[in-house]
């Protein structure tokens, strides 16, 4: 017979917790976890198949403990006159994350996000041993500069995540509200930009606001734009000393010759990668427009996801579209859904799908 959890010696913090747990069902169309659903084009596959070949021939040795072939490309890929002493990067983002957390929360710390964001950030959070607290966003899941600032100064935390665009959400996030939020705390302000490279062309990035800021982290992933979740490669941008604060908390050769020559060989065909980028921003418009059209509330989204409100029994649509093969999340936020943008034809699978429940056939 097995054990169960609580007859463990379990830290007391993290008893009744439950693990991140997005449902990974075979189903035909998959639109749950925001990645990307083109696959890596074949060229960009040879080049990273003859990196991995390359790399598996010293594999026999630890890797590069620092990365910088990788920590250079990420520099040059971001711009900004970014240089490789201002990188960092793990496997995905959720690690480059933690270890943010690792070094700047940990017991008897605060973590602070405005509520919802991404659900990963009281769970890394509690797992450092730290406490997670909220604030709460405006109308349509908005942040103002006056409202942002006046939380955080409130509550005092040591790290705050800003996620820009937002996950579920999908809302934008102006700078003002970073450079408010950053002058109202002495803490760690990480804008997570996962989904950055879906919003409009003409939006800045906040690695603007990285100069004289040393207590700013800007984090990014190769999981949505870049189509390489199944890869885990995230990174950051940030002050040199705060990269060295990240070095005592990860563990040696934490990102694999692999992982590494894999990174690399993709980075360098960024432009390739990232021409799936428009056709996605294309369908997730069309998802706008058409859940409009069938009478949901659709909420603006400068990401590769649309979240629409309206939704009188999120359980049952979810239940009916599941039925019919298409994978969406119900993100616990009461008559809301949340679909990512799929290709051309899973778009339309969702789209035809839903219509088909709302008109009872
Ligand atoms: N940040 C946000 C806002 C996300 O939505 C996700 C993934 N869903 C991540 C970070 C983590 O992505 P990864 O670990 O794959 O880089």
């Amino acid at each position: 017979m097995s054990a169960r959890l609580d007859d463990l010696p379990l830290r007391d913090d993290l008893r009744g917790r439950t693990p991140y747990g997005a449902p990974q069902a075979s189903l035909p169309v998959a639109l749950n976890v925001n990645e990307n659903t083109h696959p890596v084009p074949q060229e960009v596959a040879d080049d990273i198949l003859d990196g991995i070949a390359r790399a598996l021939r010293d594999v026999n040795r630890y890797p590069d403990r620092e990365f910088t072939p990788l920590r250079e490309a990420f520099a040059e890929y971001l711009g900004h006159g970014l240089s490789r002493e201002q990188i960092w990067a793990a496997n995905g983002s959720n690690e480059v994350l933690q270890h943010v957390l690792q070094a700047f929360a940990g017991p008897g710390r605060t973590a602070f996000g405005f509520s919802p964001t991404y659900s990963m950030y009281p769970l890394l959070t509690r797992g450092t041993g730290a406490a997670w607290v909220e604030g709460v966003r405006g109308a349509s899941f908005t942040l103002d500069a006056d409202s942002a600032a006046a939380q955080v100064a409130d509550a005092q935390p040591d790290v705050v995540f800003l996620c820009s665009p937002n996950n579920p959400t999908g809302t934008p996030m102006p700078l003002d509200v970073i450079e408010a939020v950053y002058d109202a705390t002495p803490g760690v302000v990480i804008v997570d930009e996962a989904y950055h490279e879906f919003a409009p062309h003409e939006q800045q990035s906040a690695l603007t606001l990285l100069p004289g800021r040393e207590r700013l982290v800007v984090s990014r992933t190769m999981s949505k734009a870049f189509a390489f979740a199944g890869a885990r490669v995230g990174y950051l941008a940030a002050d040199p000393a705060l990269i060295d604060a990240l070095r005592l908390v990860r563990l040696p050769y934490h990102l694999s010759a692999l992982t590494q020559a894999a990174a690399v060989a993709a980075l360098a065909h960024a432009p390739t990668m990232l021409g799936m980028v428009d056709e996605i921003v294309e369908q997730r418009d069309r998802i706008s427009a058409t859940l409009e059209a069938l009478g949901y509330a659709p909420y603006e989204s400068w990401a590769n996801f649309v979240l629409f409100g309206d939704v009188d029994d999120p359980a049952d649509t979810w239940r009916r579209l599941y039925d019919r093969g298409v994978l969406i999340r119900d993100v616990g936020i009461p008559h809301h859904l949340r679909v990512s943008a799929g290709t051309e034809s899973e778009t339309t699978a969702f789209l035809d799908a839903l219509a088909s429940i709302d008109s009872g056939s």
